[in-house]
């Protein structure tokens, strides 16, 4: 404390002091309970509060015996106020190192939980790529030796290497199916990754929609024939559309393949194809199938999702095929949903810009 300080105070005493002696009221008690308190605050140790009555005394001469009793009620006032501001600040330490406790344990229970989230993070990101590098790796590693197997079967199959038997090619049809499966499922996943990637990128043009819905139409007949369904094409002109040619190929592929996987014997697939005022061509393939639940409806579009019942799973697949689809679909400036009925039928479309000259 400084000396400036320490005789400021003192003199505050002292004149409280005088006051209570002439007075002799409480409004001098008061002062006198202010400079106590005004001791504590500058952090004066209380003797020097004692200290302060003493010299007071000296400075006032000539008192009585009295008179020398009564400045005790100053002292007593003056060190009680001494006493109860020095209770009330050491609370309000206490209070604040209690304050600075929990908030210390607080923050660093805080920077746990992130040190932890930040590492699981690590490890999630860690693992994502390690699953892209690893079905990358598999898809390409698979593609060398499934080449061998498609080329090599199919001169075996159309009798290059010699005439068979019809048991013999009935065995090669079969290899042939397996290896076409097999390298769709390669080129799933290749196209899974290049997605998750941001790699997969589609070159838009003009597309003759209509050549192109007929090749595949072609293509799908074995598949229809097979379970007896009806595939009825668009009527009407079919109008051009801006899109990459092979992935739109792909996409309506991998519709109107799931319509002729869930839809039961003799049911029938219908295609609609319009060009609607906005300028858009929207796309439907409708089908009598086993439709989708309202719960499930959106989550098939989810990539490896599948609906979880037995149906589903006899038919195989990946359950990639429209996620990859939808993803496509959107970076050729498209939309793509799905309406669905349980046991009545669905109806998956997609929207892509019109070709300018139709
Ligand atoms: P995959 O057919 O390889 O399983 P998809 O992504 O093409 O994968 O389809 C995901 C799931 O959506 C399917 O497994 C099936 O449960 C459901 N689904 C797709 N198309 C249809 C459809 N036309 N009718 C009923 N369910 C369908």
């Amino acid at each position: 404390m400084s000396t400036a300080t320490k005789s400021l105070l003192h003199a505050r005493y002292v004149a409280a002091l005088k006051s209570y002696l002439k007075k002799r009221n409480e409004v001098a008690l008061l002062a006198a309970y202010e400079v106590g308190k005004a001791f504590q605050a500058q952090q004066v140790p209380p003797e020097v509060l004692l200290e302060a009555h003493m010299l007071a005394l000296d400075e006032l001469p000539n008192l009585a015996k009295s008179q020398v009793m009564e400045a005790f009620s100053v002292l007593l006032e003056a060190m009680m106020a001494y006493g109860i501001a020095h209770g009330d600040a050491y609370r309000l330490l206490e209070h604040k190192n209690h304050q600075m406790e929990r908030s210390s344990a607080a923050l660093a229970a805080a920077r746990e939980v992130t040190a932890a989230l930040t590492a699981s993070n690590q490890e999630l990101h860690h693992l994502d790529q390690m699953r892209n590098q690893f079905i990358g790796i598999i898809s390409h590693e698979l593609r060398t030796p499934l080449n061998f197997i498609t080329g090599f079967s199919s001169l075996v199959a159309d009798e290059t290497l010699g005439p068979l038997n019809v048991t013999q090619r009935g065995a090669m049809n079969k290899v042939l199916e397996g290896s076409d499966r097999l390298e769709s499922i390669i080129e799933e996943l290749l196209d899974a990754n290049k997605l998750q990637a941001g790699k997969l990128d589609v070159r838009v043009a003009t597309v003759d929609y209509a050549a192109l819905i007929a090749s595949l139409v072609a293509a799908s007949q074995p598949g229809l024939d097979y379970k007896r369904l009806t595939l009825v094409p668009p009527a009407g002109p079919t109008p051009d559309v801006m899109a990459d040619a092979d992935r739109l190929h792909q996409v309506l592929r991998n519709l109107l393949s799931n319509a002729i996987k869930f839809t039961p014997e003799g049911g029938k697939i219908q295609l609609y194809v319009e060009l609607t005022p906005a300028g858009r061509v929207l796309t439907r393939v409708e089908d009598s199938g086993i439709g989708i639940s309202p719960e499930e409806v959106e989550r098939v579009f989810r990539a490896f999702h599948q609906v979880d019942s037995t149906n589903t799973r006899q038919q195989g697949g990946t359950g990639l095929g429209l996620s990859i689809a939808r993803s496509l679909v959107e970076a050729m400036g498209g939309t793509m949903g799905v309406m669905s009925e349980l046991n009545v039928g669905s109806s998956f479309w997609f929207e892509l810009p019109a070709a300018l000259e139709s």
